[in-house]
């Protein structure tokens, strides 16, 4: 196979008429190279293949009509408006013009044969049609109809119909002999159309095509497209998967899990059977020395950190480290807190690492974590940073790293490993995915779910209020927190400045603080010092504080099962997921909990429905599937910059019933044919993620 491609990713400049502005503006529609053109799909048809006897015509639909010019005339006072009215023997129709260009009034002479395309409408004298696109006819020519329906394409300001239908149809003419079919046989069969048959359909398709079909994505040409982008998307994550894997080995965890089991006996609680499942299917991974590329999925609160402490403990028992990394300080904090708890009475020593230890105290550490006697470092990003040498490290854990692409999680895999050993990886994330999704998005993974929360929680109660109530609101806190419970009250902002979020949070604790007197108020925001925030967060788990003011730097992990009411101001401006991240953060605990979204009157459209899906239901899943519906993909992961998520034709969604052969080609592709599995990822991905890095 030659290396295709090569006319498909040339400039949109190299056609006739392509000039740096037009290119600048087909760039808004995303339209940088032929491929762009020929991949930039219709939105709808238009039937201009039959031209309806005008006899026949009904109000409100689009139609192409073709008659004689019967009259032509300049009517009214002050504006102007050109009346013509055509015939064709069956009836008469009235075109209406309000502009008026020059010469048009002598196009349309009468007695002149034209054909037009316009939306017809009821009028004062009959049906009319006003500004329809329209040509005059030769004697001899035929009914002016087109013999394929009419492409109608998303434009953009300065690029028009009739612009794109024209560079469309030259990027195709020149590109027709680069479309090399990429689908292997074995996988596509004939189950869909050729790559230059479908893209001919697509962009001009005969009179009688599904249109439905075209439109909404379903019909075989939109498929076969789908499925190569799919595809070429899986491929590229199963590369990076295969790069991981064969780096390097890893270290071969078998041991008999005494101190797994030590750590159970102890705990207050037995594990879910969700929890279980999904540790066997870790503890099988690590006994093997193919590195381990997990990722656990879990809803708030299904308990997932206990899952990698034990996985952990399978580490340390084979005298390997486990390295457990947080997204933030506070929450980093927290499992080194909850760590020690836990391996503290087995005789484990659990060590501290971050970016904002005193030079002394990170040295000191640094020399504990490449010393053979320390098992579990916990800490944030900073463990993967360049200094930090590790006695040999077996496992890494990351939680809550749904905000990480591809990209990423291959740069910390780097960093963790050493001279061709790598440790086995697991990956946590809150963010529960709609597994068609997941399926999709973490193909350089293994996924484990956790779809189970230990039983004795009772679901939060989600009411929504608007701010005008927020004295009833105060009152519920004092209640809540004189009956000796503890509450949340988180103050978002839509602005990434952290300083206007501490800003905001400030003000808020200063006014609850005199209204509500009798309450212990706390503040935690992103620009406290991290002993502060360590102090703070300790007096309220240590129920010192009742009420704890913050910004969503809570939003991840955050443990206090005594706080049973949390009050989310400004609910409208945030995203399904982070919302429901936040209200996981009550309901931990046996009290009945509640979380008020306090909102700005009015909502918008989108805010109404956000907030209504999170009262509906307090099932991870489901509102990760309606935040899919409402945000797409990208906004879903968070990896909309990274570019690993902007499909053009596929839908996940929609295409979900493919993803299983997607899954299956992708393996046989790379095993058998890894050429045309480069192709594929160089048609499809390659271009676009050069675009993301920009
Ligand atoms: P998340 O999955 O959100 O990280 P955590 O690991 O923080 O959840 O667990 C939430 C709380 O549930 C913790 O207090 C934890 O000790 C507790 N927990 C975990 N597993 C169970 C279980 N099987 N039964 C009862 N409580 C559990
Ligand atoms: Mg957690």
């Amino acid at each position: 196979m030659s290396a295709p491609g090569q006319a498909m990713q040339q400039p949109v400049t190299v056609l006739r008429g392509v000039g740096g502005r037009l290119a600048e503006r087909l760039q808004k529609l995303g339209i940088r190279t032929l491929q762009d053109l020929v991949l930039h799909l219709p939105m709808r048809y238009e039937d201009r293949t039959r031209p309806v006897p005008i006899g026949s015509l009904q109000p409100n639909q689009a139609a192409l009509v073709q008659g004689r010019v019967a009259l032509t005339d300049l009517v009214g006072r002050g504006p102007r408006r050109l009346l013509c009215r055509i015939s064709d023997g069956t009836g008469s129709l009235t075109l209406v013009f309000f502009r008026i260009y020059p010469g048009l009034q002598a196009r349309l002479a009468s007695g002149v044969r034209i054909a037009c395309y316009g939306d017809v409408r009821p009028g004062p004298a009959g049906l009319q049609m006003a500004h329809p696109e329209l040509r005059v006819l030769p004697e001899d020519e035929g009914a002016g109809a087109e013999d394929r329906l009419t492409p109608v394409y998303p434009t953009t300001e300065g690029v028009n119909q009739t612009t794109l239908r024209r560079l469309i149809e030259q990027a195709m003419t020149f590109v027709r002999a680069d479309m090399i079919d990429l689908l292997p046989d074995w996988l596509a069969g004939d189950r869909w159309p050729a790559l230059s048959v479908a893209l001919d359909t697509l962009h001009a398709p005969p009179p009688d095509a599904d249109t439905a079909a075209l439109q909404d994505g379903t019909h075989a040409a939109c498929q076969r497209l789908a499925m190569e982008e799919l595809l070429a998307h899986q491929l590229s994550l199963r590369q990076v998967r295969h790069q991981a894997r064969s780096a390097g080995r890893a270290p071969v965890l078998r041991c008999p899990g005494r101190l797994a089991e030590r750590l159970l006996q102890a705990l207050p609680f037995a594990l879910t059977s969700a929890q279980q499942r999904v540790l066997h299917e870790i503890q099988a991974d690590l006994v093997r020395s193919e590195p381990m590329l997990r990722l656990v999925q879990g809803d708030v609160g299904s308990g997932k950190t206990v899952v990698a402490a034990l996985a952990a403990l399978q580490a340390v028992e084979c005298g390997q480290q486990a390295a457990v990394m947080a997204p933030t300080e506070l929450l980093a904090e927290q499992h080194y807190r909850g760590f020690r708890e836990w391996l503290e009475p087995l005789g484990l020593e659990v060590a501290w690492l971050s970016g904002k230890l005193p030079a002394a105290e990170r040295r000191a550490m640094l020399e504990r974590i490449a010393s053979a006697d320390c098992g579990v470092v916990v800490g944030t990003h900073a463990l993967f940073q360049e200094t930090v040498q590790f006695h040999r490290l077996g496992l890494a854990i990351i939680d809550e790293q749904h905000r990480f692409g591809v990209h990423q999680r291959l740069a910390l895999r780097e960093k963790g490993q050493t001279e061709g050993v790598q440790p086995h990886q697991l990956i946590m994330t809150a963010t529960p995915i709609p597994r068609t999704l997941a399926m999709t998005a973490y193909a350089d993974l293994d996924v484990s779910v956790i779809d189970e929360l230990p039983p004795g929680r009772t679901p939060v109660t989600t009411v929504a209020m608007p701010d005008a109530r927020r004295p009833e609101v105060m009152q519920s806190v004092a209640r809540a927190c004189a009956d000796g419970r503890q509450a949340y009250w988180v103050c978002t902002l839509i602005e990434d400045s952290e300083q206007l979020q501490a800003q905001a949070a400030e003000e808020t604790a200063m006014l609850l603080r005199e209204s509500l007197p009798a309450l212990r108020t706390g503040l935690v925001h992103g620009r406290l010092k991290s002993a502060e925030k360590e102090s703070v967060m300790a007096d309220f788990v240590a129920h010192r504080l009742d009420l704890l003011v913050a910004t969503t730097v809570i939003e991840v992990g955050v443990n206090v099962p005594n706080a049973s009411l949390m009050v989310i101001e400004n609910p409208e401006r945030l995203g399904l997921a982070q919302l429901h991240q936040l209200r996981g953060r009550v309901g931990r605990g046996a009290a009945a909990s509640s979380c008020v979204l306090l909102y700005q009157a009015p909502l918008s459209e989108g805010g109404r429905a956000r907030l209504g899906a999170l009262r509906r239901t307090t099932d991870g899943f489901e509102i990760a599937r309606q935040d899919l519906a409402l945000r797409g993909p990208g906004e879903l992961l968070g990896t909309r910059q990274t570019g690993d998520w902007q499909f053009r034709i596929a839908d996940p969604e929609r295409d979900a019933d493919l993803l299983g052969m997607v899954r299956d080609g992708a393996d046989r592709l790379l095993e058998q044919e890894p050429v045309r599995a480069e192709a594929l990822i160089r048609r499809w991905v390659g271009q676009r993620q050069q675009y993301g890095r920009v």
